[in-house]
């Protein structure tokens, strides 16, 4: 099997058996954001517990890019701290930007999606889950350099 058929089966298994698409109750943060390029749409859901991401869950609509991005991200970035997933967030655009050459170990299954970056409009399709995490994440102000609240 060619690699690009790999990569396929990949996307469509997480489009078809998405993990951790579900909500999050009591989640402290959470996001929606949609493409409206492709009509896809997505929230995310985390836990973030001292400055962990210890959850991370999604809810969506739309495309098998849009949706197999956002389980594999879910995948990816539980159990990383804020500052590790918004450096993979990072990498991931990167890699879509054709800049990045992925890291088997960190990327995991995000690798097969690698081959979307000879289909420019579905980049944004595969960045999303990304934009909106990057978002909710940037709400909890445990980002680095980013604690506009001082609550006390
Ligand atoms: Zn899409």
């Amino acid at each position: 099997m060619a690699l690009d058929d790999i990569y396929k089966e990949v996307i469509l298994d997480h489009y078809k058996n998405p993990r951790n698409k579900r909500d999050l109750p009591g989640a402290e943060v959470s996001c929606t954001r949609n493409n409206p390029l492709c009509g896809d749409e997505i929230t995310v859901f985390a836990h973030v517990d001292d400055g962990t991401v210890a959850e991370l869950t999604f809810q969506g609509a739309g495309c098998s890019i849009s949706q197999s991005s956002a389980s594999m991200m879910t995948e990816a970035a539980a159990g990383r701290t804020v500052d590790q997933t918004l450096e993979l967030a990072g990498q991931f655009r990167g890699m879509m930007a054709g800049e990045v050459e992925p890291d088997d170990d960190r990327f995991g299954d995000l690798v097969a999606l690698k081959g979307v970056v000879k289909y420019p409009i579905r980049i944004k399709c595969a960045v999303l889950a990304w934009d909106v995490l990057q978002e909710a994440l940037q709400d909890t102000g445990e980002a680095t350099g980013a604690r506009p609240h001082t609550v006390g």
